[in-house]
C-alpha cells in the first residue's frame, strides 16, 4: 500500500470514537466495550476497512475488531464511517446509523496482539491481501508466518480458526508450508476462490481483492486451526 503522511491523521483518530486509544488497558475486558459477550473476529491488516464494515453490518451477533498499524490508512476507515467532516471535527460525532455498534478499530503493529487481547479472548482471525514481504530475511513479518501463527496462538479460542485470503501464489504457498511445522491444520483451501460459486456465496470482497481479482489475478484461500 501507497503511504502518505496525512498530517491531520493522527488527530482525527485519537478523537474517533470508533478507534479504542488504548487497547492494552482493554485486555481480557473485551466483552465490557462491546456490552456484550458475542464472539470476537478480529482483521489483522485491514487496510481502508471495506471488508470489516460490510462484515460487521451483515453479522451484528458478532463484534469485529479492525487492526491496522498505519494512521494515514485507518483515517481512510474512519472517515469512510464518520463522515469526513465529522471526523476532522467540524462537526460534533453522533452516533450515526452509519457506524455498526459491533465495529471498533486500533491503530497497532499485529506483534503486540498478545497484549491486547488474553488467552482466548478472540474467535476468528481474518488475514486479507498482507503484504508479501518478498526477501527471505524479511519472512517472519509476514502475517501468516509461523512467527505470527505463534502470537495467533495465544489469543484464539482452542477451536478458533484462521481465514487468509490473497491473489500473491509465493505468499499462499509460504503459508501452506508454515501451518503444519507452527501446530496448524488445514480446514480448507483453494487457489481459485472467484471459480467456486458455493464459496463465493458468503464472500466479502476487500478492496485489494476487487482490485486484483478485477485484473484476473486467482484469489488463494485458506482456513486453518490449530492441530488437536
Ligand atoms: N486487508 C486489506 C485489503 O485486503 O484490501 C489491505 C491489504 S494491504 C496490502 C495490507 C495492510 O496490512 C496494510 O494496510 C498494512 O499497513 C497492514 N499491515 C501489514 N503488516 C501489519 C502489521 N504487522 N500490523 C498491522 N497492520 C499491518
Amino acid at each position: 500500500m501507497r503511504l502518505r503522511n496525512i498530517p491531520r491523521a493522527n488527530d482525527v483518530i485519537a478523537s474517533s470514537p470508533l478507534v479504542i486509544q488504548d487497547p492494552k488497558a482493554q485486555r481480557g475486558q473485551w466483552k465490557e466495550v462491546f456490552g456484550n459477550d458475542h464472539p470476537i473476529h478480529i482483521e489483522v491488516g485491514m487496510g481502508k476497512g471495506r471488508f470489516i464494515t460490510e462484515l460487521a453490518r451483515k453479522h451484528p451477533e458478532i463484534n469485529y475488531i479492525g487492526i491496522e498499524r498505519y494512521t494515514s490508512v485507518l483515517l481512510r476507515a474512519v472517515e469512510k464511517l464518520q463522515g469526513k467532516e465529522q471526523a476532522e471535527g467540524q462537526e460534533a460525532v453522533t452516533a450515526a446509523a452509519n457506524i455498526p455498534e459491533n465495529l471498533y478499530f486500533i491503530c497497532m503493529d499485529a506483534t503486540e496482539l498478545p497484549e491486547v487481547f488474553a488467552p482466548e479472548e478472540v474467535a476468528r482471525i481474518y488475514l486479507n491481501f498482507s503484504d508479501p514481504w518478498p526477501k527471505d530475511r524479511h519472512a517472519k513479518r509476514r502475517l501468516p508466518s509461523r512467527q505470527f501463527l505463534a502470537r495467533y496462538d495465544q489469543i484464539l479460542k482452542k477451536d478458533g480458526t484462521i481465514e487468509f485470503k490473497t491473489d500473491n501464489r509465493g505468499l499462499f504457498d509460504f503459508a501452506l508450508e508454515e501451518i503444519e511445522p507452527a501446530g496448524w491444520r488445514l480446514l480448507m483451501h483453494t487457489f481459485d476462490l472467484h471459480a467456486d460459486a458455493e464459496l463465493m456465496k458468503d464472500n466479502i470482497m476487500t478492496e485489494y481483492e476487487e482490485k486484483f481479482a478485477s485484473k484476473g489475478n486467482p484469489i488463494c484461500k485458506m482456513v486453518i486451526d490449530r492441530e488437536r
